[in-house]
């Protein structure tokens, strides 16, 4: 049996107008400011006048280790919101938008797959309602502003050596990473190194997903670190006075997006922070706002429970006051083969001794999202060539680990596939036994939280980290900033520091190769491995294959 493409099945989409989508949520056309026929924003007004309503429910997804396999989250979010839709819930999604960049590279887009996607996925996935180029321009009227003052007399006595903000764009660009900036005489100023990152690993996109409303970005953009002086003394934004302009190009990007899934819900596609030196959640506006129209809200976060959950809990959930239902964590059949150590041509035949072998991965995320006080609904997310007796060892296994796996189907069914996870998902929200907590305070020393989160998530024993490191902590501490939660950036592909590592692994050590602090976002990032953030293309990329075909419609994109 032949299936057809993401994009095929996008194509044949019976989109309704989006103020019909909107109106299953109660929100007023003149409140939705519409960009075409199939997208709109939703106006702080709106916002504003919803904010005595209760809070529906909020339930994350995550997924285990990711493999080459593909886990499928957005995927499974998609297809969750739709199953809940379909058994009578007023339900929607939470994601997050694509970078532009990385389409061109590698195939594989952020509107979820099969029957469970967001549409319009060509411009989800391209350009969407321009928050991006928002972003990227923000951030570069910064940059440019820094340079500027430079020029001028610098009387913020920056140290040119020791500029920190850089410049972004938003595609693969290798040859960017590090550039010399100023160059050609007098007239272009203080000749120094510099380079550019991908827009979304900007700290103004960690920002803008973090912000509560448009006051608070203007604070914590203000609030962001761009230099140092001589004397190590650091010099803000708002030393720079950049945050009232950057507010005023970012004022439409920080309103949530409304667009819909192929089943005609309503989905927030808003914000995209990376997932490593950030923490890769949507925007805290969209899951708050989404929370005060709608009975549940699905939302996902990037990578495996091991970076994505606990960054949701410790940094996203504590920071703007939420606390999940319950948490969704989906895994693979084909994943769990991989981990039981198939290799990857030999995943199309059964083999249940070693899905079994390779469900302890699936076993530790079970433990530790528990170990947050939320309640976790294993979903299997179904793929054609699973056979029932692989899908019933992952059932046992997790039946065996405290809790329940659920097959779903959405992929090839949509919300029909979905239902029996829906229904599983609203019993144990409806249950209400979550009691969820960050696992650890605020007050807690910056070192410590790295150690918790080493030792508990990722069962390291230790945490290498160089007095340089060790010091720099303090020093913040010192400075004020000791409150603020850990942004671990390592490896997805395992639990330690070495992506090789599959399974559960245990008594290894976490290296911490370098601390930033993200100011204004509020939080330490923790950088433990090679960690890009301008990524390059491939030696074949995508963009090769890109294009218009006759009927005007985008070929070659997923
Ligand atoms: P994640 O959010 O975890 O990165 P996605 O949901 O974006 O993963 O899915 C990655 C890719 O895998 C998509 O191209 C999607 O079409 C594909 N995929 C997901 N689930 C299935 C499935 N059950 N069967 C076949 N392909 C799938
Ligand atoms: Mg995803």
């Amino acid at each position: 049996m032949s299936y057809k493409s993401d994009i095929e099945i996008a194509r044949e989409a019976n989109k309704k107008p989006i103020q019909e989508v909107g109106d299953k949520l109660g929100i007023p056309g003149e409140h939705l400011l519409p960009y075409g026929h199939d997208k709109a924003k939703v106006s702080q007004d709106y916002i504003n006048s919803v904010q005595s309503n209760e809070n529906g429910k909020l339930i994350l997804v995550t997924a285990i280790n990711p493999t080459p396999a593909g886990e499928g989250k957005t995927t499974t979010t998609v297809g969750l919101g739709d199953g809940l839709n379909r058994i009578g819930k007023k339900a929607m999604i939470c994601i997050r938008e694509a970078s532009l960049g990385p389409n061109f590279g590698m195939k594989g887009g952020a509107a979820g797959g099969g029957y469970a996607q967001v549409v319009p996925m060509e411009d989800m996935n391209l350009h969407f309602t321009g928050d991006f180029h928002a972003i990227t321009s923000a951030h570069s009227l910064l940059s440019a502003m820094i340079d500027n003052h430079i020029y001028w007399g610098n009387e913020q006595e920056i140290d040119v050596r020791r500029v920190q903000w850089r410049r972004v764009v938003d595609m693969n660009d290798r040859a960017l990473r590090q550039i010399n900036v100023s160059l050609g005489g007098v007239a272009n100023g203080f000749p120094r190194e510099g380079g550019f990152d991908i827009t979304v690993a900007s700290e103004v996109m960690a920002i803008l997903c973090l912000a509560k409303d448009l006051k608070d970005l203007e604070e914590r953009l203000g609030a962001m670190i761009v230099a140092y002086r001589r004397d190590r003394s650091p010099v803000y934004c708002r030393d720079i006075k950049a945050e009232g302009a950057m507010t005023v190009l970012l004022k439409d990007a920080m309103q949530p997006n409304l667009v819909q899934t192929l089943e005609n819900n309503p989905a927030f596609v808003h914000g995209g922070p990376f997932a490593n030196i950030a923490h890769g959640c949507n925007s805290v506006i969209a899951t708050t706002t989404a929370l005060k129209i709608s009975d549940y809200v699905v939302t996902e976060a990037g990578f495996g429970a091991d970076l994505g959950a606990e960054k949701f809990m410790n940094i996203k959930c504590r920071k703007a006051g939420l606390a999940p239902s319950a948490v969704v964590l989906v895994a693979t059949v084909r994943a769990m083969k991989m981990n039981g150590g198939v290799a990857k041509e030999d995943l199309g035949q059964e083999n249940v001794d070693a899905v079994k072998a390779g469900c302890a991965n699936l076993g530790r995320h079970i433990e530790n999202v528990k170990s947050f006080g939320v309640p976790v609904v294993v979903a299997i997310n179904h793929f054609v060539t699973d056979t029932d007796a692989e899908v019933e060892a992952v059932k046992a296994y997790v039946a065996e680990h405290g809790a329940e796996a659920v097959l779903s189907r959405h992929w090839e069914l949509g919300s029909e596939g979905s239902e029996d996870l829906a229904k599983k998902v609203v019993e144990v929200v409806d249950a209400g036994n979550a009691n969820f907590g960050p696992i650890y305070p605020d007050e807690m020393p910056l070192f410590e939280k790295i150690e918790t989160i080493a030792k508990r998530i990722y069962r390291a024993d230790e945490v290498l980290a160089d007095k340089k490191i060790r010091d720099q902590l303090k020093l913040w501490e010192e400075q004020g900033y000791g409150n603020l939660p850990v942004c671990m950036a390592k490896t997805q592909y395992s639990f330690s520091t070495d992506p090789n590592l599959r399974g559960a692994p245990t008594g290894h050590s976490v290296p911490v190769r370098e601390v930033r602090l993200s100011a204004g976002a509020g939080f330490v990032v923790v950088v433990c491995g090679e960690i890009m953030t301008m990524p390059g293309l491939p030696r074949t990329p995508a963009a090769e294959k890109i294009c218009l075909n006759d009927a005007g419609e985008i070929e070659g994109l997923f």
